[in-house]
């Protein structure tokens, strides 16, 4: 039985992005074959339509770049996504970079200048004060050599 892996859904190829895009990686067909995924979009889970405003976090709150408060509709979204980890078992989550949801370690900094601070996403926030390990896409070799040990 396969290990089952918390990913971002905009890494598997949807278009949850903010803007409709969407954030595929090569390496999903390989992370199939050793992971039992399980794709979640924290934003879309928090009741946010796509595409939305971008939205970046200041301090405790989140809010998008025209000022709508949408701290609600994350801490909703890092909920819902936490019971989805805990239903499914996830004890690893690979998560987008930089985003004020997935982020890990680097955030953008609230400023909308593509500016980055230290800090996680609220989401990640989340997972890792229930010990759950995160990943990003930058540290995929990583994920898979620890998944070996
Ligand atoms: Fe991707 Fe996370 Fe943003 Fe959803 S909230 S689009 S999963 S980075």
């Amino acid at each position: 039985k396969k290990p089952k892996l918390l990913i971002s859904e905009c890494l598997c190829g949807v278009s949850c992005r903010y803007d409709g895009k969407d954030n595929y990686i090569g390496k999903l067909p390989l992370l199939k074959e050793m992971f039992d995924l399980v794709p979640v979009c924290p934003e879309v889970l928090g009741g946010l339509s796509t595409p939305r405003d971008p939205a970046e976090r200041q301090g405790e709150r989140i809010c998008t770049a025209n000022g709508t408060d949408v701290t609600k509709e994350f801490l909703i979204g890092a909920q819902n996504t936490l019971d989805i980890a805990f239903q499914n078992e996830c004890n690893r989550a690979l998560m987008k970079a930089k985003s004020p949801s997935c982020g890990y370690k680097r955030i953008y900094d609230g400023t909308f200048s593509k500016t980055l601070r230290d800090g996680h996403g609220c989401t990640v926030e989340a997972l890792l004060k229930n010990n759950i390990e995160v990943y990003t896409e930058d540290d995929i070799d990583l994920l898979i050599e620890e998944k070996k040990r």
